[in-house]
């Protein structure tokens, strides 16, 4: 996926500061391309004064006279909608559907279109896409702020980005090997008989004792270095107990 193939259509924004602050949510995420069908007031300071270091977005939108035109060249078209519609459409959250962006080759141009503040986008409007997205909410209220819901989608696509740079698995590039079972093992024993030497484990009534200490160590999942910093306490331990007897 390129960010570079995906454009932010805005569709007759009635509220100029809202298309600063889409604006500045693209930027924030990586996103540049934004175009704009028919915004009732545009250029305006509300706008340039919201995108604050979004500038640049703003500078080079594209200001079109249809929707049409917005998306023409376009092969994928998401439509954005915070209620459900009359005709089932492929309906994704916008997670799931920056994962479906993510296989569209980087030739093909990507169009996420956002609608008007009071009424979203139009029955036929939302019928031009190949898919829609649903971000979900309180069902007490399910309509974000327009820039808001830009975010949160372009938050979505950088995060695939993103993800792509950290380590796949958490215990990747980690600096220390993961102990084994055995190793686990050895160590139980060492804990138990120390915990007899200094009395804190009574070994003709155990209860549960044992159990919950391999519990809380399975759930840190120790290294190497930690067992063998663990071990180097228990021995030193043992040894004080036994000189001191
Ligand atoms: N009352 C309108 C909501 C408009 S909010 C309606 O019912 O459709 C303005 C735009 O923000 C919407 O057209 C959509 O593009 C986006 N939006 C707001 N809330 C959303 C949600 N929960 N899921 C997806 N898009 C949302």
């Amino acid at each position: 996926m390129n960010l570079d193939n995906i454009r932010i259509v805005l569709v007759n924004t009635n509220t100029p500061g809202n298309i600063g602050g889409v604006a500045r949510a693209m930027k924030n995420m990586g996103l540049s391309r934004l175009y704009l069908v028919e915004p009732r007031e545009y250029p305006h300071e509300e706008a340039t004064w919201r995108a604050a270091s979004a500038g640049d977005v703003l500078d080079s939108a594209v200001v079109t006279a249809t929707l049409e035109e917005a998306i023409a060249d376009c092969q994928f078209v998401v439509g954005t909608s915070a209620r459900g519609r009359r005709i089932p459409w492929p309906l994704l959250d916008p997670r799931k559907c920056a994962e479906r962006l993510d296989g569209v080759s980087d030739d093909q141009e990507v169009a996420i279109l956002f609608g008007r503040e009071d009424r979203g986008l139009k029955n036929e409007e939302l019928q031009a896409c190949n898919l829609h997205l649903n971000i979900p909410t309180s069902e007490d209220y399910s309509s974000l702020n327009l820039a808001m819901a830009v975010q949160v989608v372009c938050y979505e696509l950088r995060m695939l980005l993103s993800a792509d740079s950290l380590p796949k698995a958490e215990d990747e590039e980690w600096d220390s090997p993961f102990t084994t079972r055995e190793q686990m093992e050895l160590f139980y024993e060492h804990l138990e008989q120390t915990l007899i030497d200094v009395e804190f484990l009574n070994p003709t009534a155990p209860r549960q004792l044992m159990a919950r200490l391999r519990r809380l160590y399975s759930r840190v999942r120790l290294d190497e270095m930690e067992l063998n910093i663990l071990r180097g306490i228990l021995t030193e331990t043992q040894k004080r107990i036994k000189g001191i007897r």
